[in-house]
């Protein structure tokens, strides 16, 4: 196995024992030419594959063109982007006014945004009290690794000895109305959840959980926001996973895909009445929407338009349902959860752990990666053909009967 000893790098991350080199659509080859299935795909960040074409293309010529010009100034890809994202994207609330975008990079930035703008929100449109407004979350949740972010998580190991944790946050169970509805009193600004929850094993809540959120949150006047950075951009089959149970959010939060696995690209889109709230000085990125990560987000958004990706990974994920369902016929693993082409599978806890199994994977060309419940996720790129979805199936099989 490869030396994946990092001397001069703080040990936030344990990967696994491999030295990626190369990559090209679903295969990554190592330093020693080895040839690996990725079933990772950067946690979502590549539905389109490694290297996209297209992608790439549309790189390269931004890079001869600009590729920063701060917010500053103005440039010629910016309303594009906004433009194609809410195309893309859709109308969020009916009947109402198009929806707008705040461009940001990474995913956590694009949720601490949706947070601000309910917020102040809250407090200039809806009249609650300064400083006290609530937004509800769900037990399980991931939205990203910064302070605030990590306060609302309920994961020992992301949150412990990173407090004092900002309030205003409430935790319920994912998945339970009741328990929102409970949780729900006048300083309410927000409801902010995952449609489907990645980093807890690819958990999909009953299906009258997200058309009830709607509801309770439209009859409350309580913005709905979507954390859409894993589950978004045709990973479940459609463009929002949302759109599973037909529900509009009022805001949603995009990342990982948007970049298309080149550049960082995020942005939170929505009803203008919320984002609105956000004017000059309130809020900003200095390489937010620049000219290149705009560039490759609107080629990213092109693939996206046709459906063709969402339609592939509808399909797709058909077969890699049948598979999981037979291992769990066969009690090699207890359950498999999946949606479009995004699996959480459960070991039999005699055979091992997760990370065991992912390590036997690897062993066998296959990479993937174990989430913090112990579950491990599948996700290949939404680009993946039968016959290498069939292989790696084949491989997860041997890989369980082995272990
Ligand atoms: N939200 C969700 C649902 C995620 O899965 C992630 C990352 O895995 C994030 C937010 C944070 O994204 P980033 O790592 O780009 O900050």
């Amino acid at each position: 196995m490869a030396d994946t000893t990092h001397g001069a790098l703080a040990p936030t991350y344990h990967p696994l024992p491999i030295m990626i080199a190369r990559a090209h659509g679903t295969h990554v080859w190592d330093t020693d030419g080895n040839e690996f299935l990725d079933f990772l795909s950067g946690y979502s960040a590549l539905n389109f594959g490694h290297l996209h074409q297209g992608l790439v293309a549309a790189a390269m010529t931004q890079l001869r063109q600009v590729t920063l010009t701060s917010r500053a100034f103005d440039h010629d890809r910016l309303e594009e982007f906004a433009q194609r994202l809410v195309e893309v994207v859709g109308p969020l609330t009916t009947g109402g006014e198009d929806s707008v975008v705040v461009p940001m990079n990474t995913g956590a930035e694009a949720v601490e945004t949706a947070i601000k703008a309910v917020r102040k929100w809250g407090y200039d449109v809806r009249g609650v009290p300064e400083d006290e407004a609530t937004v509800i979350v769900a037990d399980g949740n991931f939205h990203g690794r910064t302070t605030t972010l990590v306060g609302l998580s309920d994961n020992p190991t992301t949150r412990d000895g990173f407090g004092p944790f900002a309030p205003g946050f409430r935790r319920v169970p994912f998945g339970d109305l009741d328990a929102v509805a409970e949780a729900v009193d006048d300083t309410t600004v927000a409801v902010l959840m995952e449609p489907v929850q990645g980093e807890a094993g690819v958990l999909v809540p009953p299906d009258e959980f997200w058309p009830g959120l709607r509801e309770l949150t439209t009859t409350q006047d309580i913005a709905l926001v979507a954390d859409e950075i894993q589950s978004g951009l045709g990973r479940t089959g459609t463009t929002l996973a949302c759109e599973l149970w037909d529900v509009r959010p009022d805001l949603a939060c995009l990342g990982k895909a948007l970049g298309g696995g080149i550049v960082p690209v995020s942005a939170v889109v929505g009803k203008p009445e919320i984002l609105g709230v956000l004017t000059p000085g309130t809020h900003g990125s200095t390489f937010g929407g620049n000219p290149l990560a705009c560039a490759v987000g609107i080629a990213a958004l092109d693939l996206l338009s046709t459906g063709q990706y969402q339609a592939r990974a509808a399909e797709s994920g058909k077969v890699l349902r049948e598979r999981l369902d037979a291992l769990v016929g066969r009690e090699l693993l207890t359950e498999a959860r999946t949606v479009g082409l995004w699996a959480g599978i459960d070991l039999a806890p005699e055979l091992g752990t997760g990370r065991e199994l992912c390590e036997a994977l690897l062993e066998r060309g296959v990479l993937a990666k174990d989430t913090r419940t112990g579950a491990v996720r599948l996700s290949p790129p939404l680009s993946i053909v039968q016959p290498e979805l069939e292989m790696a199936l084949d491989i997860l099989e041997e890989s369980l009967v082995a272990l």
